[in-house]
């Protein structure tokens, strides 16, 4: 399976990283490239868009013509796993928690509704245990002036939360072979995550 990992800015090489590893513990035969050209979207077979600014990323994906390539694939089947800036710009309906409602370009293939800076700019990074379904052990997820997962719909479902002041707050949401965190698991080195997505992947990437 060929992975890429969306180029423009970020956590792109932990993900390469955390990558090339969850590939060789699932078994799984396969390369990590950098995305940054339309024909790159097009030598892979799954994308990752990492953690950063979304508007950032969005706008230099959308000025190259990747972005429009990205959903495409999407459309097509590709599978995607968007973290935290990622995760924003692969949903379909986003706010901001500090700056209300505002325009930004986005893939919007996830039937999930994300609030970009929920956590606040006074608590913007902090570290909490993620309870994610099918997880035997709860996953370190580490938050950097993150979004929150508000809801789902159609084919969108939420699997996993955080805890928060007492609230339980949307973290990881999946739909079919597409899946978004709010924190950072390239960050926590921990695999599983990536593993997770890979495996579900699989069914997805067309042969
Ligand atoms: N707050 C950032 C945004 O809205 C996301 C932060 C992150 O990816 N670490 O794009």
């Amino acid at each position: 399976m060929r992975v890429g990992v969306l180029g423009f800015q970020g956590g792109v090489y932990e993900h390469v990283y955390t990558t090339r590893r969850a590939l060789e513990e699932v078994g799984v035969s396969g390369s990590v490239g950098i995305v940054k050209k339309p024909a790159d979207v097009d030598a892979v077979d799954a994308l990752i868009i990492p953690g950063g600014e979304s508007t950032t990323i969005g706008i230099l994906a959308h000025r190259t013509g990747v972005l429009d390539r990205i959903r495409e694939r999407v459309a097509g089947g590709m599978p995607v796993l968007g973290t935290c800036a990622g995760a924003i710009i692969m949903a379909e309906k986003v706010s901001d928690r500090v700056l209300g409602e505002k325009s930004q370009p986005l893939i919007g293939s996830m039937s999930i509704e994300v609030v970009r800076n929920y956590f606040g700019r006074q608590r913007e990074s902090f570290e909490a245990e993620i309870s994610i379904e099918g997880f035997e052990k709860a996953f370190r997820g580490v938050f950097i002036r993150s979004p929150a997962i508000k809801s789902a719909w159609g084919r969108a479902r939420i699997v996993g939360w955080v805890n928060y002041r007492g609230e339980k707050v949307g973290a990881v949401a999946v739909q079919d072979g597409l899946m978004a965190t709010a924190f950072h698991p390239e960050l926590a080195g921990d695999t599983r995550i990536h593993r997770f997505w890979i495996e579900r992947a699989l069914a997805f990437v067309k042969k």
